[in-house]
């Protein structure tokens, strides 16, 4: 089996390709063993006897010398069978109804045993306590607990290897504690991650049940069995013809169950890579991740675990910015397991007490026992990239040996959750200010600035926060040592002591600092949402005049937002303020202007006062220029529409009365098939590609799209940039044509929502993303 190197799939705990052998053999069963197992002609014969050749195999496999193997449509199924025979007989044991009874299962089990636990009880009508049975740092189950409540169980479940973590459980050890506790316990065994790479000689051991998948060996999706010990209660789930001796009602799947019987011959005529080997594999891979992320820590206790595991977390990272660099790297891995979300942290790795950032940044990097050299040698130098990839976009802080990142100019936005902290960077002057720092932002703000080697002139508050004490102190130790004198001073906002004027957009003279040899940083008062409160505005001071036109950015806290403005009914608020600070606005800044929020909660990234003009009415009948609401209407309407606000249902508090967005138009979709002559017909509109530079880095194949030149590179946190850029080049966007890629289609589906709400109404998404237009096929080789 040669695979194509291009993709790197190292996510095999998730699912496995088919083996080429394996797939030969359902497809010359589809084609010329077709016959029904059932039928007694000699097309049904030749087909039972695969499906017995096949039992015989999977017997062998576990290396059990009796007992059944009832094939199913995978381990799902296997576990609902084993669990339903089990509580069926146990139902009608003496005294079942009467309570005060366990049905134990692992911690770290795959959620298809606790959830069948669970709705088999329930249907069942069962007055068992379903108990989770813990474990420890290492993801060992706590032999105390199973010892204390083995005595009264009458189910206990757990697993040969976790898919998660790939740590291997001590069936000897548990099989001695249930025994000694509970003879007459019924045991299941989730088998799926062990088979192929470990022995289970079940002859040995009293598991009355052992699920298996196929399609997590290399075997297609769709086909399972479970093993059922010699005198275990077997009662079938489907009831029908009799098939599976009436174990499992329903034709056999024999396509499935020839490919997997061609598995496990591969697997007992020795072509599967041994422990070693896939030890030496994992070894490799260790080291590449190390290099590339020297701060990683392993989630794996390897000591305890199968080698084809790797399970580990970077500080400073998410689980989803690793993904994406592997992804974009055509590394294929997996946050956790592939039925978990990553965004909800890892129940495994909680229950083994880890601490959240660990679960919640988790990545699983599985492999096979048919994995190649060839296979972790591009790996790992592929991994060593992405390491780089993410040092250049200061995502990690580079090593000392390595030369120094080119300083990149200009506006990042940095968010977690609806928070937006900014960070403008002056390159020529290696100058930067952060405005808006919030906690949950300074790990990220730090490494940011740390890897640029930025002097920081001011860390800057908008406004003295409600729903958080700002940061600004903890960032002002951390980067003490790159503090410029002005970063230095007593304002509880920040602002620099030493200041000199200019004239903003309203007449008013304003205090401003200068940013490198062209830009100033001028701070207006703009109360109301809080007393204190301000807004910073950033742009091309002429003569000392930063008027309105050449603001580029202002920072104007939570004043406005995208679809609302700031709220009155905080203690620290002030109606009649905000009513004049909103009033005021429109001297200040310009058409291109761009408002760069404290919270963002619809993900439209920045906005102007124009958009939100057109956008809320509330602001259009304050701002009208002939008939302006009045300071008494405000007062009147706005507590009501405070009123409105609903902090229960938010897990922020949200600054202001937000309108959700408009609905995408799905009309302004490319699909699939239509891409590249989409292209070609739209040759003068402006493609964006708005993936991280370290993702983007990595796409070569911009032809294959049929795009002549590759597009340009609009980031996500350079998102609000590019947009005054396109505010201030195209005064009318009406007619302007924008692209937007990304890798699924997901964030480029947002940008082109927004794009739209800008007033470009042409903003297109490639639905499905890149990710749809690449083919992966592998190469076959005749293995021999
Ligand atoms: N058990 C474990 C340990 C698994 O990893 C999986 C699949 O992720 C399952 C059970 C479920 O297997 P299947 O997809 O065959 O239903």
């Amino acid at each position: 089996m040669t695979p194509n190197t291009r993709d790197i799939y190292l996510d095999s705990n998730a699912t496995t390709r088919v083996l080429p052998k394996a797939a030969h053999a359902a497809v010359e069963v589809m084609e010329n063993l077709f016959g029904n197992p059932s039928s007694s002609h000699v097309a049904g014969l030749r087909a039972r006897s695969i499906l017995n050749k096949a039992r015989a195999s999977a017997l062998r496999v576990l290396g059990a010398n009796s007992g059944r193997i009832v094939f199913t449509s995978g381990a799902t199924e296997a576990i609902q069978t084993a669990i339903f025979s089990a509580l069926c007989a146990i139902r009608e044991r003496k005294g079942a109804e009467s309570g005060g009874r366990y049905l134990i299962y692992g911690a770290t089990e795959h959620k298809a045993v606790p959830e069948a636990l669970k709705h088999w009880v329930e249907v069942l009508r069962l007055p068992h306590k379903i108990l989770a049975l813990p474990v420890d740092e290492k993801g060992r189950i706590d032999f105390d607990f199973l010892a204390s409540h083995a005595v009264k169980a009458d189910l206990i479940c757990t697993m040969a290897v976790n898919n998660e973590t790939g740590v291997i459980h001590d069936l000897a050890g548990i099989e001695k504690t249930i025994r000694s506790a509970q003879p007459e316990a019924l045991w299941l065994v989730d088998s799926v991650q062990a088979v192929g790479k470990l022995n289970l000689n079940l002859a040995t051991a009293t598991i009355d049940y052992a699920a298996v998948s196929g399609h997590k060996l290399y075997a297609p999706k769709g086909i399972g069995f479970l093993y059922v010990r010699e005198g275990a209660p077997l009662k079938p789930l489907f009831a029908g013809g009799g098939q599976e001796s009436g174990a499992r009602g329903g034709t056999e799947n024999l396509p499935g169950v020839a490919a997997l019987a061609e598995v496990f011959d591969t697997m007992e005529n020795g072509g599967f890579q041994n422990e070693k080997t896939l030890t030496g594999f994992r070894d490799s891979l260790v080291v590449s991740l190390t290099k590339a992320f020297p701060d990683l820590v392993f989630n794996t206790p390897f000591e305890a675990a199968v080698p084809t595991v790797i399970n580990f977390a970077v500080p400073g990272l998410s689980s989803k910015e690793i993904l994406d660099v592997f992804d974009a790297a055509d590394i294929r891995v997996s946050s956790g397991s592939a039925c978990g979300s990553a965004i909800l942290g890892s129940f495994v790795l909680e229950a083994m007490g880890l601490p959240q950032w660990q679960s919640e940044g988790a990545i699983r990097l599985s492999f096979g026992p048919m994995t190649t050299p060839i296979e972790i040698s591009v790996a790992c130098s592929r991994i060593e990239e992405t390491g780089r990839a993410l040092r250049a976009s200061c995502l990690i802080v580079r090593e000392d040996n390595e030369a120094p990142i080119e300083i990149n100019d200009g506006l990042i936005q940095l968010k977690r959750g609806s928070m937006c902290s900014w960070i403008y960077v002056d390159a020529q002057s290696a100058t930067a200010i952060i405005i808006d720092p919030f906690a949950e932002l300074v790990d990220r703000i730090e490494t940011i600035i740390r890897c640029q080697e930025c002097k920081v002139a001011a860390i800057l508050d908008t406004h003295m926060h409600v729903d958080h004490d700002s940061c600004r102190g903890d960032l002002l130790k951390r980067l003490d040592s790159l503090l410029l004198p002005s970063a230095h001073t007593a304002d509880p906002l920040g602002w620099p002591e030493k200041t000199f004027n200019v004239t903003v957009g309203s007449g008013e003279t304003a205090p401003a600092i200068a940013l490198g040899a062209r830009d100033v940083l001028a701070r207006v008062e703009l109360p109301g949402h809080t007393i204190i409160g301000c807004a910073y505005l950033l742009g091309h001071a002429i003569d000392g005049h930063l008027g309105a036109n050449v603001v580029r950015y202002a920072f104007t806290g939570d004043t406005i937002l995208i679809g609302g403005i700031g709220r009155t009914d905080f203690n620290s608020s002030s109606s009649e303020s905000l009513y004049n600070s909103i009033r005021r606005l429109p001297h200040l800044l310009g058409p291109a202007s761009v408002i760069c929020p404290t919270h963002d909660y619809h993900n439209g990234f920045a906005t102007t006062m124009e958009i939100e003009r057109t956008g809320n009415r509330f602001l259009a009948r304050m701002l009208d220029p002939l008939m302006p609401m009045t300071l008494e209407e405000f007062n009147l309407e706005k507590p009501l529409m405070d009123k409105g606000i609903n902090d229960a249902l938010n897990s922020e508090l949200v600054c202001g009365n937000i309108a959700a967005p408009c609905k995408s138009k799905a009309s302004l979709a490319v699909s699939l098939e239509d891409r590249k002559s989409f292209f070609q017909k739209h040759r003068g509109a402006l493609v964006i590609d708005v993936r991280e530079p370290h993702e983007f880095l990595f796409v070569r194949d911009w032809e294959n799209l049929g795009l002549t030149t590759p597009p340009r590179n609009v980031p996500l946190t350079r998102f609000p940039e590019f947009l005054h850029e396109l505010f201030s080049e195209y005064p009318d966007r009406s007619k302007l044509e924008v692209i937007c890629l990304c890798r699924s289609g997901n964030r480029s589906g947002g940008v082109a929502e927004v794009l739209r709400r800008c007033g470009v109404n042409l903003a297109w998404n490639l639905t499905g993303g890149l990710a749809l237009g690449e083919s992966s096929s592998y190469e076959e080789q005749d293995d021999g």
